[in-house]
């Protein structure tokens, strides 16, 4: 049997905590798991910060991600017998699955902003360079490993294909919003996959749902919704983010102004000088990360030591609410940050989030693929048509902006007046 098709013996089984049993029976499958690349992102976590405000939040990359690979190889039992789909594609939509998160790094979403970094481009090239995943794909048939990193582009030419991975009711989102809510603890993210899975058809070039199962649609549009405003945005998972990303502007600054470190941090110098091989990538992970963090508590410089230790210790920066169009007041604070001898580069900061629910396709905007019921008479009608609770929030972007600042520098400061200034601007007055 060739390498594609090859079986194994015996089925093997992961216990997993929200899919119960992830099952691999494909040779190729079970080798990608093996592979250092994959192993690594056991060593990166799912959400970040988001373990200093809900603690259970320590789950990885490697458990989202067999995840992910459990509910396209669901999916694709559901399916198979369905003329709309290619046998043939199996095996790349479960790699694709699998291998989606691959190029995530620890701390995404701040590293990569300071670094100008892009996980997708890292996925590309662990997949296309010269790495065991790719050794492994190559030996499937010539040109798998392209047609895997299409499949993760969304650029594959089968759509139907991509849109099991990416869609607006993708493996990704199901996979996630299930698995946070379970590690954070929270009651919302959860819904009813296997009925979604069941009313699943696949129609031309994308998948759509027997309008009966729209209840269940419903829930896990919400969900996604609740997850969103309650985990992924929440305030003090953020105003660690905004302390982290602060932590590697400040040792990239340095770097920069031949500061002389007590401990060269020789991991992360390609990152500081932008010539980031993909060897040195791989390399990194958050265990490294926290070890510089432990070491820089202790470097002369004080504002890379004081916020490596509130970020090791969680103390975080207090918050307000924050919304646009307040300039003056924004540029009277930096002024007496600065006289209060607080560095308002470093612990004065602005931040957004915004979230888009769900969305139509518009002309002239990014195509976001709607989800599409399927009547009993077989006509298509797109879901907020139907669906009242969707309706309300579809193509409505929430944005929320706030302003961090370290609440102890200010209750220190000597200065009497200066102090009441800088605390009744904050306050709002
Ligand atoms: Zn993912």
């Amino acid at each position: 049997m060739n390498y594609k098709n090859e079986q194994m013996e015996e089925e093997k089984v992961f216990k997993d905590t929200v899919h119960r049993y992830v099952r691999v029976k494909d040779r190729v499958i079970w080798d990608l798991i093996a592979t250092p690349e994959f192993q690594r992102l056991r060593r990166i976590k799912q959400l970040g910060t988001t373990y200093l405000t809900f603690h259970g939040a320590e789950h990885s990359r490697f458990n989202h991600s067999l995840g992910v690979y459990e509910i396209v190889r669901r999916m694709i039992q559901k399916i198979e017998n369905n003329p709309k789909w290619n046998k043939e594609e199996r095996l790349l939509a479960l790699s694709a699955a699998l291998l989606h998160d691959l190029g995530h790094g620890p701390f995404s979403h701040s590293f990569e902003k300071v670094f100008q970094l892009d996980h997708e481009v890292y996925t590309r090239e662990i997949i296309l360079g010269d790495t065991s995943v790719n050794q492994i794909l190559s030996r499937v048939e010539e040109g798998f490993p392209e047609k895997v990193a299409a499949v993760i582009e969304k650029t594959y030419k089968d759509k139907l294909v991509v849109s099991l991975i990416s869609s607006q009711i993708d493996a990704d989102r199901m996979d996630y919003l299930q698995r946070d809510a379970y590690y954070t603890g929270v009651s919302y993210g959860h819904f009813d996959m296997e009925r979604i899975l069941r009313v699943m058809r696949p129609v031309e070039d994308q998948v759509v749902i027997k309008s009966t199962g729209m209840h269940a649609v419903e829930d896990y549009i919400m969900s996604r919704y609740q997850m969103y405003w309650q985990v992924y945005f929440h305030p003090v998972t953020r105003s660690a983010e905004v302390i982290l990303t602060k932590i590697f502007h400040r040792a990239k600054h340095l770097y920069a102004n031949g500061y002389h470190f007590k401990q060269t941090p020789v991991h992360l110098l390609s990152f500081f000088t932008g010539n980031v091989c993909l060897k040195d990538y791989l390399k990194l992970d958050e265990a490294f990360v926290y070890s510089y963090f432990h070491e820089w508590q202790e470097e002369e410089d004080f504002i890379l030591s004081d916020l490596c230790e509130r970020f090791m210790n969680r103390r975080l920066f207090k918050y307000i609410e924050f919304p646009p169009g307040q300039q003056k007041r924004w540029e009277r604070l930096k002024h007496l940050f600065k006289e209060a001898d607080i560095d308002p580069n470093y612990y004065l900061v602005n931040d957004s989030s915004s979230d888009l629910p769900y969305d139509v396709y518009r002309a002239g905007e990014e195509a976001r693929v709607p989800i599409f019921l399927q009547m009993p008479n077989g006509e298509l009608k797109e879901l907020s048509e139907h669906s009242t609770i969707v309706d309300a929030i579809t193509g409505k972007t929430r944005t929320d902006h706030k302003l961090y600042y370290p609440k102890d520098f200010i209750e220190h400061i000597e200065d009497i007046s200066l102090k009441q200034e800088i605390k009744s601007l904050l306050n709002g007055n």
